[in-house]
């Protein structure tokens, strides 16, 4: 029996509604534009209270690793990273192809040359590609991106990368809260990498920090992003003797975070167990009504992983790329805005590997081409409510049926 199809409501709700900072955080921030002290270092004796440094501990503690160094992007804390871990200008870098252009930015900074590894349905890293790529290409880094918050089999990841004698590095911008088996990311990795950009778990408007436990990596990452030679005032970092040695041959880039932002940062630390609270909820609630539509595939997620849905994909794998354009103009007709990873142009922040013409290698990636084809992005902001969830699927299967109908 046909049931009676429900009126089509609008969408009226803004996906990229940010929360607001808590008051604390204004207030400190307040206090520390008052006062000028911008700045992260401070000159001996004036006492005040390092935000920058406090930041530091707390995102160490989090991850539970032995240093932590904020920087001014996770872009930037992902070149630091690769540069620290030895990447020198023409080394292969291998990186998972579903993953955003920061990514292969941060390669290209630090000189490397992207080898990129296809994704799987479920939107992690293919890890058979992952073997094959690291035998052919001989890189001896893995820049491995947690893309909107898919955790690959760490485990797995972990293994491979011990028998080819790669180093691993995690891309952590979507994953802050986030673990596999009990461990946050940023904890399997030479270095994971963070991000405070509006978008992201924690939001100062921008912002990035890397985690370590290797004493050289977090020296060298110090001195490079800045610090001249005030490195005794940070607060997750290693022994006054590791940067004697490395002090004299550690050029400056000027990456450092402002004080500003860190005092923006840290009193939301407090408030995401909440905020992933909401957003696990609203992942469940969509993930659940999607799922009822039978053209849509929803990435399946491994027991082991301890996601935060800030984020949800989907494909319509059925669907051709001028059904998916019709499919995306529909909702947004309707107040739903779908990011499309087909889109033939790149548009806002979404683009894919065959849109990133700074990489001058040939990459093989036909499964991953076929997935982004087809791959829908929403974001789930904590102030979204479970009866938007509702119109995004009523719409999106009525958009779905409007052009089977066709
Ligand atoms: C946002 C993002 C980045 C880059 O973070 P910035 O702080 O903007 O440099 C890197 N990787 C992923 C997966 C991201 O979503």
């Amino acid at each position: 029996m046909q049931t009676e199809r429900r009126p089509e409501s609008r969408f009226d709700f803004d996906l990229t509604t940010p929360e607001p900072i808590p008051e604390a955080a204004i207030s400190r921030a307040t206090e520390l534009m008052r006062s000028g002290r911008l700045f992260r270092y401070r000159e001996v004796g004036s006492g005040d209270v390092d935000d920058v440094g406090l930041l530091e501990r707390e995102f160490a503690l989090a991850t539970g690793r032995r240093y932590a160094v904020a920087v001014n992007s996770c872009g930037a804390a992902m070149f630091l990273a690769l540069r620290c871990a030895g990447v020198q200008p023409g080394d292969a870098v291998l990186a998972n192809s579903f993953t955003l252009a920061p990514v292969p930015g941060a390669i290209h900074h630090a000189g490397g040359v992207p080898v990129l590894v296809e994704t799987t349905e479920s939107l992690t890293a293919d890890l058979d590609d992952l073997r094959e790529k690291a035998a052919r290409s001989g890189a001896r880094w893995l820049l491995l991106s947690h893309m909107r918050g898919h955790v690959s089999d760490l485990d797995a990841v972990r293994d491979v990368c011990g028998e080819a004698g790669v180093t691993l590095i995690e891309d952590c911008a979507h994953t802050l809260g986030a673990g596999w088996g009990g461990r946050p990311t940023g904890g399997f990795g030479q270095a994971g990498c963070f991000s405070l950009q509006t978008f992201k778990h924690v939001n100062s408007g921008e912002g990035g920090v890397v985690v370590t436990d290797d004493e050289a990596l977090a020296a060298r990452a110090i001195l490079y992003s800045g610090s001249y030679m005030h490195y005794g005032q940070h607060q997750a970092r290693p022994d006054e003797r590791v940067f004697e040695e490395l002090r004299a041959t550690t050029p400056n880039y000027s990456m450092r975070m402002s004080a500003w932002a860190a005092a923006v940062a840290r009193p939301q630390l407090e408030l995401l167990p909440a905020r992933i609270k909401a957003m696990n909820n609203l992942y469940r609630t969509l993930e659940s009504l999607l799922l009822r539509i039978p053209q849509i595939r929803v990435p399946e997620r491994a027991t082991r992983e301890e996601f935060v849905g800030s984020s949800i994909q989907f494909n319509i794998p059925g669907f051709s790329v001028a059904q998916m354009e019709s499919f995306v103009n529909y909702c947004s007709g309707r107040g739903l805005h779908i990011n499309w990873f087909g889109r033939p142009r790149m548009e806002g922040f979404t683009s894919r590997p065959d849109q990133w013409g700074f990489i001058d290698e040939p990459q093989e990636l036909p499964r991953t081409a076929v997935i982004l084809r087809t791959l829908c992005d929403l974001r789930l902001p904590p102030a979204m409510e479970e009866r938007h969830c509702r119109v995004a699927a009523d719409l999106i299967e009525a958009a779905i049926q409007s052009i089977l109908s066709e």
